[in-house]
């Protein structure tokens, strides 16, 4: 037979056992979950090291790449800087080479435009220094007959120095003036044959009054001995001329110079002989009130180069 004091002690146990086992499964349920995330966390870890490891190794791959990289960039500059001064110094170079080509060439086209300049039409002569007898100037043209005396057929005159001369004529001309040429080329034996009909007349006064065969300027075809129609083509009384006013005031422009001024130490006063010098000696004469032979002949030869320019 049952007791109910039985019944609700065998009730307490089974409860009780429950309760047990349930705290036990709760327990049991904790323990695993606590080891699950721990080894869970534990693998977390150990994963999140190894890819810290991992990149920093990359990272120091990397600043080491970066760093010769770097470098390499520093050399090339470097390089490039060497290569920069080395290229700047040979351009330099080349410019002062090309300096000096530039100073050379201009040097040979000096002395090329100089050897096509006859040096004897820039000499001073005189009983020291004459014009060898077979001189003949480089080339010859007529003198049209306009500008002749009426007693003259033909005269002559240095070809590359007629231009400067038409220009006088044609100048003075327009200014009222009728001009004659009496004489312009004389070969040596024109000029030897004059002497001995200077000598005849006047003796050995001819000396002062001509120039010595062989000394005169005419020979070199760039001299002439000028004179007016009014004056018929005379030498003596061309000083009284308007013709040699006119030349005093102009004839440098157009090159010419009187050889034998008044109170020259060489020969007689001779108004009417002027000879072509080339526009800038001639210019330069005339602003410094100087005469040709007053020049030395080492500045007079510096005007060679510029003889037949205008
Ligand atoms: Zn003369």
């Amino acid at each position: 037979m049952d007791r109910p004091s039985d019944n609700l002690s065998d009730s307490g146990a089974v409860k009780r056992k429950r309760t047990r086992w349930a705290l036990l499964f709760v327990l049991l349920l904790l323990f695993s979950l606590g080891a699950f995330s721990g080894s869970y966390i534990y693998t977390m870890k150990i994963d999140a090291e190894e890819e810290r490891v991992q990149y920093e190794s990359e990272l120091w791959e990397l600043g080491f790449e970066l760093s010769k990289l770097q470098r390499e960039n520093r050399d090339l500059m470097e390089a490039n800087h060497n290569l920069r001064e080395q290229l700047e110094e040979e351009m330099q170079y080349v410019d002062s080479l090309m300096l000096r080509l530039e100073r050379v060439t201009g040097e040979v086209e000096t002395i090329r435009r100089l050897e096509k300049i006859d040096p004897e039409l820039l000499k001073k002569y005189s009983k020291v220094y004459f014009l060898n007898e077979n001189y003949q100037p480089s080339g010859l043209v007529e003198i049209p007959e306009r500008f002749l005396p009426p007693d003259k057929d033909e005269e002559y005159f240095h070809e590359e120095a007629w231009p400067f001369l038409l220009d006088l004529l044609e100048a003075a001309e327009d200014d009222g003036i009728d001009p004659r040429i009496v004489s312009g080329y004389r070969s040596f034996e024109e000029q030897m044959e004059l002497k001995t009909r200077y000598s005849v007349i006047y003796g050995d006064g001819a000396n002062r009054f001509s120039a010595d065969q062989g000394y005169s300027e005419h020979q070199l075809g760039t001299a002439v001995d000028l004179s007016t129609k009014a004056l018929g083509g005379a030498l003596w009384g061309f000083e009284n001329t308007d013709f040699y006013s006119w030349l005093k005031e102009n004839a440098h422009k157009y090159g010419f110079v009187i050889s034998y001024p008044e109170g020259n130490p060489s020969y007689i006063f001779e108004p009417w002989h002027w000879r072509f010098v080339g526009v800038k000696l001639a210019t330069e004469v005339h602003n410094r009130g100087k005469y040709f032979y007053d020049l030395d002949q080492r500045e007079i030869d510096e005007y060679r180069l510029y003889l037949f320019d205008r």
